[in-house]
């Protein structure tokens, strides 16, 4: 698309594996900072490009779009138990999506958020039950204070068979800062206020 853009920074605790995707997808624009996790991208620790440094700076100026994936394991209808009580909540990656994004977020304020998750983040978290992980996400959101007043959240299912022969599907979440003018809305049709 032409559209000119700078990472600041970016985080993963496999370093090799998002440097071979960086590098394939676009060798012009690696991040600046690559942090071990979300929570040292938060606290702006010395990355895994920087280990020397007293400290990286995550974003030096105001974030447009940040973009996040968090790990899948404990929403995904693969694993085994997934509907079991009590067992999204005690998976050791469930806190990155329903903690550490919510702080990443209230740290950096993108003007348009990307979260990108399974499909099983969108069904109950027991066989037969109601209440959601995505429930859980919204009712996060509404308890923190934004700059702007908050956030416009989209809901899309995409499905990775649209670009290959293989077929993933996958729900995203867009949201975008209140602060950003009205005619956004129109573009995404439905909007459901977080
Ligand atoms: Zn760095």
């Amino acid at each position: 698309m032409n559209i000119p853009f700078n990472v600041m920074s970016a985080s993963d605790p496999n370093y090799k594996c998002c440097r071979m995707l960086s590098s394939s997808n676009n060798r012009t624009k690696v991040p600046t900072h690559w942090h071990r996790d979300l929570e040292a991208q938060i606290a702006g620790k010395a990355c895994l490009r920087h280990p020397f440094a007293s400290g990286c700076d995550p974003s030096p100026v105001h974030v447009d779009v940040g973009i996040c994936g968090t790990p899948c394991h404990p929403f995904s209808t693969q694993r085994a138990g997934r509907f079991e009580p009590g067992s999204v909540e005690a998976h050791h990656e469930c806190d990155i999506a329903l903690g550490q994004f919510i702080r990443w977020l209230a740290r950096f304020q993108p003007s348009v958020q990307i979260f990108e998750q399974v499909m099983g983040f969108t069904m109950p978290f027991t066989k037969g039950g109601s209440y959601t992980p995505l429930q859980r996400l919204k009712e996060l959101l509404q308890q923190q204070t934004f700059q702007g007043g908050g956030y416009w959240l989209v809901t899309k299912n995409l499905d990775m068979r649209i670009w290959l022969a293989i077929s993933r599907p996958r729900r995203k979440l867009l949201l975008v800062s209140l602060s950003l003018p009205g005619p956004r809305i129109n573009a995404y049709g439905a909007w459901i206020r977080a």
